[in-house]
């Protein structure tokens, strides 16, 4: 058979989606901008590539398009990036396939937070790999499609370039990206990034023009990008600047971007606001004071809601709808949720939407084991205590009086709670769902779910057929 000069990158699939399966869990899309970044820079030193994202379809459905399309079999190297432990299951039977299918083909595998944590480990996950390559890609990437094995640690500072969304495969449903920064280091005890040194932020004049070539990208048509940033912590200075960069280039693109809740300064907003932010997410993840402690998420509870009030209020004011992130944590407890849901009632005006879930120790035991360990400290167990060796996702009875059913339901109340149907849909439109998917089709997909398993009310009209 004929070998294509396409270098391809696969972003690992799901075989179910990651909280809840039904029809509307299945419509979310991520792009994979980490794949897309190499891609970009492969595809500047003149080499073809393509990134395609299984996304939902089966592995062997995946294998099957891209051979239709002619890009496989290729005579480089198949680029398997797996974003995170739920895509797992999907990247192993599809390695398989292709190994099956085209025996030569050499298969290499990256994706910082699953390769990363415990190489030995997931090489016996994917017998079909060839070589497991830690950390950021973007240094080794040009070596790795010439073939050399190199696979050292080197340092990767938010690259300077624009992805190149052309390069995805069927790139005009996805809405696009703009990498502002990397890394954190805020050291918050359940987060893959709490020892990753934060970046400086790119230049308000480099996210400008990024905006605009990306919204070229797209012939013109309306993009809602996410500006990709763990910790994104711009000074009043920078946020008035990027306000004057963007009136000067004449952009009206309206963009979506996240922080914690007690890092963003209130006074940045009005710029922000002015150069496009429409959404913020917000990683609250507790009101309750013990609960803040114990996720190292500040010693000083107090000030960490003062800080959240004003700034959700700051963002009120300025038309900028805010979704908090809510983590229902080890030794959480009906008081300390409580908490929790009195806060966000009193800031109810101020809330877009909420997403919430339990938390869950990411990685094999090598990685694991310390977090639970830290956790059985609050009353913490597995659900199953092989999940970790067998999975890399270990859910968790919260504390004695919250188990995991009951963690589930507590989600489920309280995202119902703050989130209607048309909520919901706003917040997942602007960045989650395809960019040709209507309100008239999300409300035909929330009658084929079982609302019993939605994360919002549907006591309101949906449209009619
Ligand atoms: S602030 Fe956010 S990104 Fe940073 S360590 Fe905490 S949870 Fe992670």
């Amino acid at each position: 058979m004929k070998k294509s000069d396409v270098v391809v990158f696969v972003s690992a699939g799901m075989l179910s989606p990651k909280k809840r399966d039904h029809v509307l869990a299945r419509r979310q899309l991520y792009l994979n901008y980490g794949a897309l970044s190499l891609a970009t820079i492969l595809d500047a030193t003149g080499l073809k590539t393509l990134l395609f994202h299984g996304e939902h379809e089966q592995p062997s459905v995946a294998l099957r398009m891209l051979i239709e399309s002619g890009s496989l079999p290729s005579r480089f190297p198949v680029m398997v990036s797996i974003p995170s432990f739920y895509a797992l299951p999907w990247a192993s039977a599809f390695c398989q396939l292709l190994r099956t299918a085209f025996p030569s083909s050499k298969i290499i595998v990256g994706g910082r937070w699953v390769v990363g944590p415990d190489p030995e480990w997931l090489q016996k996950k994917l017998p079909a790999a060839d070589l497991l390559v830690p950390g950021l890609g973007e240094p080794l990437i040009q070596r790795l499609v010439n073939g050399v094995d190199d696979v050292r640690r080197l340092s990767a500072p938010t690259p300077d370039q624009v992805l190149n969304h052309r390069l995805v495969f069927d790139h005009e449903r996805y809405q696009p990206s703009v990498e502002a920064s990397r890394g954190c280091g805020m050291g918050c005890a359940f987060c893959e990034e709490r020892d990753i040194r934060l970046e400086k932020l790119r230049s308000p004049d480099q996210i400008a023009c990024a905006i605009a070539a990306v919204s070229s990208q797209y012939n013109g048509g309306q993009i809602r990008p996410y500006l990709q940033s763990s910790m994104f912590l711009p000074s009043e200075r920078w946020a008035s600047a990027l306000a004057n960069s963007v009136s000067e280039l004449g952009l009206n693109v309206h963009w979506r971007t996240e922080t914690r809740v007690d890092a963003l300064r209130p006074e940045t907003i009005p710029y922000l606001a002015k150069a496009g932010m429409r959404v913020l997410d917000l990683g609250l993840e507790t009101a309750s004071p013990q609960q803040i402690v114990s996720m190292h998420k500040s010693s000083d509870p107090e000030r960490y809601l003062r800080r959240a009030s004003l700034l959700l209020r700051a963002c009120r004011e300025s038309g900028v709808a805010t979704k908090v992130n809510v983590l229902l944590y080890a030794g959480e407890t009906s008081k300390t949720l409580d908490e929790t849901r009195t806060f966000l009632d009193e800031h109810i005006d101020s809330i877009a939407g909420v997403s919430v879930g339990p938390v869950v120790a990411y990685g094999p035991p090598k990685i694991a084991d310390a977090l639970l360990e830290e956790w059985a400290k609050s009353g913490a167990t597995p659900v199953d205590s092989n999940s970790a060796a067998e999975t890399g996702i270990s859910q968790l009875h919260l504390s004695r009086e919250i188990d995991q059913a009951e963690a589930e339901s507590a989600s489920l109340e309280l995202s119902r709670r703050y989130m209607d149907a048309s909520s919901y849909f706003q917040l997942k439109s602007f960045s989650y769902y395809a960019r040709d998917y209507t309100r008239k089709d999300f409300d035909n997909d929330v009658r084929a779910s079982p609302s019993s398993r939605l994360p919002f009310r549907t006591d309101m009209d949906l449209t009619r057929d």
